[in-house]
């Protein structure tokens, strides 16, 4: 009940605006978000590496309606690709399509993304494509294929709550894509979505056989030990190569676990979002555990 609230919030642009002028606000977003600037994401996403983690970053930013907007977000993409490589950053990219236009024209959307993922092959790197709501599964994966046909360095995340991941992996594994396996961050209805909890695990755990199976570079992307441990236990039942996958986890979530695993030796990438934009990105953090209320209720008030 709670999570349904948190992410119906999430979508309010009105309450958004209230937020923004309190002054703690930004303040208790900063456990989940790296800070303003590409330069501040840098300096943490750096820390990071010295500790032995991976990085993907991501400027935060969604549902964008304005040519303009759209474009400005491929810029700092551009940017953001240029410093990472100048400071010799272990970091990746990730972005979201509808931040680069995909709810204004897809072929505009398709530019935008290409000339980015053009410019990080240049430079060594590599392009994660977050996955959205159910309304934009189809357009995300449709975008990501054309520009897969012709750039290597180019990944797709897909949602263990979709009924219709499993087709979407079977042949995304025949493509021999890069795939980031998350459970699904959004509200989705019945009609297109497992609801039960334990469907949505048990259809991960699927998935994630799947891909390892098929010899797709795989990112596990959980903070849950039952879908960690799943992994491993298949891998190593399987002879499957440790730098086959990595573990990827967000920015602030489970600190220790991420560290733990570290130190077993396991290849470990942290999701660091940075960004003014980071209401919507904060409350779907807020609605996976709404424990976080709490921790960050006290922060602001100094605890
Ligand atoms: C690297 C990464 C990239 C992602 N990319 C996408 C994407 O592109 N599209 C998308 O829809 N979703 C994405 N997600 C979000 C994902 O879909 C889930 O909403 C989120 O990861 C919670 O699911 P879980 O697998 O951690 O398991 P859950 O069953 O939700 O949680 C398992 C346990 O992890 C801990 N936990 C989980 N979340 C939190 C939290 N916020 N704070 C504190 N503890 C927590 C709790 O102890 C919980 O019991 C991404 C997640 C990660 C880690």
């Amino acid at each position: 009940m709670l999570r349904q609230t948190l992410l119906f919030l999430s979508e309010r642009n009105d309450l958004k605006k209230v937020l923004f002028k309190l002054p703690y606000a930004r303040g208790m977003a900063g456990r989940f978000v790296a800070g303003d600037t590409s330069e501040e994401a840098l300096a943490v996403a750096k820390r990071l590496n010295d500790r032995g983690f991976r990085v993907t970053l991501d400027l935060l930013g969604e549902s964008v309606l304005e040519r303009a907007e759209a474009e400005r977000a491929a810029a700092e993409y551009a940017e953001s690709l240029a410093e990472i490589n100048a400071h010799e950053a272990t970091t990746t990219i990730s972005l979201k399509l509808t931040q680069l236009g995909l709810d204004i024209d897809t072929d505009f959307c398709y530019e935008n993304l290409l000339g980015i993922v053009r410019q990080a092959d240049e430079l060594g790197n590599f392009v994660r494509i977050d996955m959205e709501d159910s309304e934009h599964t189809q357009t995300t994966l449709e975008v990501f294929y054309r520009v897969f046909e012709r750039y290597r360095n180019v990944g797709i995340v897909i949602q263990s709550y979709l009924y219709r991941s499993e087709d979407d992996i079977a042949g995304l594994v025949e493509m021999g894509a890069p795939v980031r396996l998350c459970k699904g961050a959004y509200n989705e209805p019945a009609s297109v979505a497992f609801q039960d909890k334990r469907e949505v695990d048990a259809n991960y755990v699927r998935l994630m056989k799947m891909l390892l199976d098929g010899g797709a570079p795989t990112a596990i992307a959980s903070h849950d030990e039952r879908m960690i441990d799943a992994t491993l236990e298949h891998v190593s039942k399987n002879g499957i190569s440790g730098d086959a996958f990595e573990i990827q986890m967000l920015y602030g979530v489970r600190r220790d676990y991420q560290r733990q695993l570290v130190d077993n030796g396991l290849n470990m990438r942290i999701y660091l979002p940075y960004g003014s934009q980071w209401y919507s990105y904060f409350m779907r953090r807020m609605a996976e555990r709404p424990a976080n209320l709490l921790f960050v209720v006290r922060a602001a008030f100094g605890d």
